[in-house]
């Protein structure tokens, strides 16, 4: 018998109904033979409304988080009585469910006294969400005879103590599973692991970052040695382009991991970025297919790419993004300027998506997220001072009005001409390209563009991909 690993998303679980068709998914895998492993993210929306709990109790709004709160109780309770009888096994899941949410509320009662949450208090409160759909997942499954059992990934995920983006310990990781997981699910147990999160060695909760639910499924599907794994989600697969940017995005039907990789990097939510980490080695076939489309194949990751007859597969974008110049004809002279400017970004905590430096070193760009972009800023300037007091740096400037646009394809690497003809095409939309990167990969080509001009660059862009 193999072990297939299942990732469900927010929306596969976002209801009874869309639950229903889970238990469908794991049972037919069952009577195909094959011990489904689950994980699943929180009800869709119950992520963001538990850090909007959370924020709520800061400002000292009780009555807003107990509404709230209420909200994600009644939502629960609704949809476990859609899912399971009245009886005793449903009063016993309902029980838990409810003091979940008390343990939610007993927090915020302490961060409302406190009027501050630490990022650890926020990990502890925003990883109910996943908490709670296991046990309702797992409640579903029980009710038509599966034998299940809801487990917190806590108990497996060693990670370290970077509360909302922690990174796992793997050895640790890998031999907890392997004992503790392993033998579950070699007696006929189907289990139901929460995404998103983990606890550091010393047992406190920690999160994986958004959308990390997804690595949670790599991380299991790699140490229960799944002959593959699936990420179930609520489109047929990954798609050529985002299909609410542009309604014409056709499914993709194999794409490679560095592709893959791109994709999810420059913005395709499909996939987080970190998710094909943990089985690249292992070269694990990956599956992406929709929840609400079962029988359609998805999406075959694969480690090598295949030729598709467009060179560019796929266009992705991303949004919230900062452009910080560093500039000044003083530049030339000034040794390992770069170095210092990563450097100082990299104090601020600014991830750098992208970089680019004209060859008479007159001025370098960079894109940040906006939420680091002032602090990256700074750092810069305090620590180019001196080059700034010489004129030898002119500018250190931000502009937050902008966006990447990626386009990606293996078959970029032996084709020429392909950046002309993505350039070409935004010359003749008239659009402004203010940067341009190409990725170390040589699978993918970015470039940053006004917000306004966003959506006609990715619509004209995709033009090329289907
Ligand atoms: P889940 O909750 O299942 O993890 P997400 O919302 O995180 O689902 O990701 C699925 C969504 O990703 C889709 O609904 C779609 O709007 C968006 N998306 C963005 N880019 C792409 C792409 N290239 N292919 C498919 N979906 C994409
Ligand atoms: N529930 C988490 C989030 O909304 C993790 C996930 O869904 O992957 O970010
Ligand atoms: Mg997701």
């Amino acid at each position: 018998m193999s072990i297939i690993t299942m990732k469900f998303g927010g929306t596969s679980v976002g209801s009874a109904e869309a639950i229903s068709n889970v238990i469908h998914i794991a049972k037919r895998e069952r009577s195909a033979g094959n011990w489904p492993v689950l994980v699943v993210s929180a009800m869709s929306g119950v992520t963001d409304s538990l850090i909007n709990i959370i924020g709520l109790a800061v400002n000292g709004d009780k009555w807003g988080y107990l509404s709230e709160a209420q909200k994600l109780r009644d939502r629960h309770d609704e949809a476990l009585n859609a899912l399971t009888s009245p009886g005793k096994a449903r009063d016993a899941v309902s029980l838990t469910l409810n003091k979940l949410i008390d343990e939610v509320v007993e927090i915020c009662h302490a961060v409302n006294i406190l009027s501050e949450a630490s990022p650890k208090i926020r990990d502890a409160v925003v990883s109910h969400g996943e908490r709670l759909s296991a046990r309702l997942v797992a409640a579903g499954l029980a009710e038509q005879g599966v034998d299940s059992r809801a487990l917190d990934a806590t108990q497996f995920i060693v990670t370290d103590d970077k509360f909302g983006a922690a990174a796992p310990f793997w050895s640790e990781t890998r031999s907890r599973i392997e004992s503790g997981l392993l033998p579950l699910i070699e007696s006929g147990v189907t289990p139901v692991l929460t995404g998103f999160i983990g606890a550091t060695p010393a047992g406190a909760v920690t999160t994986l970052g958004r959308g990390g639910s997804d690595f949670s499924g790599a991380i299991f599907a790699a140490y229960t040695a799944s002959t593959e794994l699936v990420i179930w989600t609520d489109v047929d697969g990954v798609m050529t382009t985002d299909p609410r940017i542009d309604r014409r995005a056709k499914v993709i039907p194999q794409v490679s991991y560095t592709e893959v990789g791109e994709l999810a990097y420059y913005g395709a939510k499909v996939l987080h970025p970190k998710t094909v980490q943990p089985i690249l080695d292992i070269e694990m076939p990956l599956r992406v297919r929709n929840t609400f489309n079962y029988d359609h194949p998805g999406t075959l990751v694969t480690p090598h790419s295949e030729p598709s007859t467009t060179v560019i597969k796929a266009v992705t974008a991303v949004r919230n993004v900062s452009m910080l110049t560093v500039g000044g004809r003083g530049m030339i002279g000034v040794p390992g300027i770069a170095g210092r400017v990563f450097t100082a970004a990299a104090r601020a905590n600014a991830n750098i998506l992208m970089i680019s430096q004209s060859s008479s070193e007159q001025a370098m760009c960079m894109v940040v997220t906006d939420e680091r972009a002032a602090a990256a800023k700074l750092a810069i300037e305090e620590d180019l001072d001196a080059e700034v007091a010489r004129n030898n740096v002119e500018e250190i400037s931000i502009r937050d009005d902008i966006a990447i646009v990626t386009a990606v394809g293996a078959g970029m690497r032996g084709t020429p001409g392909v950046a002309g003809r993505v350039f070409q095409a935004m010359g003749a939309e008239e659009i402004n390209v203010l940067m341009i990167a190409q990725g170390s990969s040589e699978c993918s080509i970015s470039f940053v563009v006004t917000e306004t001009d966003l959506k006609r660059a990715v619509m004209c862009l995709h033009e090329l991909a289907i």
